[in-house]
């Protein structure tokens, strides 16, 4: 899969920009905030729906326009295709184009462009908080898996009003009625959300085993045990008996939601341990392991992604490498080399000698 072409219009600091890639590394080069992460973030809204900075699309409007309006063209199969989002500052919807033609959901664009993001949060994600670990689970399925992304947004939709009927109880008791069927449905949706996540988790912990061992010279075994709600006997069950579970957790946990007025059960405390010989990454691992560890889960996605739909995914590395040392940014190159790479930096230094390169200065291509 190869971004031919990026046209931005109105797109965060940019007025107007056309960049054509090449199919091998791209380097964005510039200064600081100069616009260089905003061209990615142009990239994978194109591909996945949304920003990676930023959930308000607002945001992604050039102060003071009205509109952003961005395409890029994709070869993928044999086959070129355009991608155009088009953002409007006021209530108005957005639009999306999938060669021309006006599609309602970014379900049905779903495949066109996939891409793999890596920035240097990423390098943290075993070290940070549970959320972040369960964005790579997200991000991950949901360019795989279009009903996953679905059961996802149910998911948080019925956790946001059982979460709002909960705060209300003193004001609204009478909704409290309600609440049974809420969390039913919770378990339901709940139960999709593990089955998919246990699936994907086994996979990504084979393939990050491989990388990791290869990167560590085979001394260090790494493995991702996936953890979830603690009824859960067996994540590979059916999703018929997840729900019961599932349901039996929430139930044991009635009077205490009750009290905190919060939803204290379910996939949206889901996590993942990483842990080298059985030991916790979080609280045993070095710097250097716990970065290893986190490099080679993102090669992992782009594996995974690669043998689901035997296409290569565009790599967007977003100020990785500068965070890396010599002996690590080797490894990452090596890995790379196939398929198609944008990469941002600010200082080229050795870099420039791997591709074509950009420069960008306050959202303007450099000739
Ligand atoms: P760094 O090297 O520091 O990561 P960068 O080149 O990646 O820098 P970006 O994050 O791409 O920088 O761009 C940041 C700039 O874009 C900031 O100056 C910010 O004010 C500007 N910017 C962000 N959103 C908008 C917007 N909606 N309209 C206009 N400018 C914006
Ligand atoms: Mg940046």
């Amino acid at each position: 899969m190869r971004l031919d072409c990026l046209t931005l219009r109105g797109f965060r600091n940019y007025e107007q920009a056309h960049l054509e890639f090449s199919p091998g590394v791209n380097l964005i080069l510039g200064e600081n905030a100069q616009g260089k992460t905003n061209l990615l973030e142009a990239i994978y809204y194109l591909s996945t729906g949304h920003g990676f900075r930023t959930r308000k699309e607002a945001e992604l409007i050039r102060f003071g326009a009205e509109f952003a309006d961005f395409s890029c063209t994709v070869t993928g199969r044999q086959r070129q295709q355009t991608l155009r989002a088009v953002l409007f500052s006021g209530r108005k919807s957005r639009q999306l184009f999938l060669n021309g033609v006006k599609r309602k959901t970014q379900a049905e664009l779903m495949g066109v462009l996939t891409t793999v993001l890596f920035c240097p949060e990423d390098l943290l994600v075993l070290k940070a908080g549970a959320s972040a670990r369960r964005r790579l689970m997200d991000q991950g399925l949901c360019q795989l898996r279009p009903r996953y992304e679905a059961a996802l947004q149910e998911y948080n939709r019925i956790l946001e009003q059982k979460s709002r009927i909960l705060r209300s109880r003193y004001e609204n008791p009478s909704l409290l009625q309600v609440l049974p069927e809420y969390s039913q449905r919770l378990c339901q949706v709940g139960a999709i959300l593990i089955s998919y996540r246990a699936r994907y988790l086994q996979s990504l912990g084979q393939e990050a085993t491989k990388f990791h061992r290869e990167f560590s010279g085979g001394r260090e075994t790494l493995e991702i045990p996936y953890r979830t709600v603690s009824t859960i006997s067996d994540p590979f069950a059916p999703v018929s008996r997840l729900e019961e579970e599932l349901f039996a957790h929430l139930q044991s946990h009635y009077q205490g939601e009750l009290e905190s007025a919060q939803c204290l059960t379910g996939p949206h405390k889901d996590d993942f341990d990483a842990t080298l010989e059985g030991l916790s990454l979080k609280s045993y691992g070095s710097q250097g392991q716990t970065r290893t560890a986190a490099i080679s889960l993102k090669l992992a996605q782009r594996e995974l992604f690669r043998r689901d739909t035997g296409e290569e995914p565009v790599l967007l590395l977003d100020d990785v490498l500068s965070e890396l040392d010599p002996g690590r940014q080797d490894f990452v190159l090596n890995q790379i080399q196939s398929g198609q790479v944008f990469i941002t930096c600010c200082e080229p230094g050795r870099l420039t000698k791997i591709g074509t390169s950009f420069h960008i200065e306050k959202g303007s291509i450099l000739e």
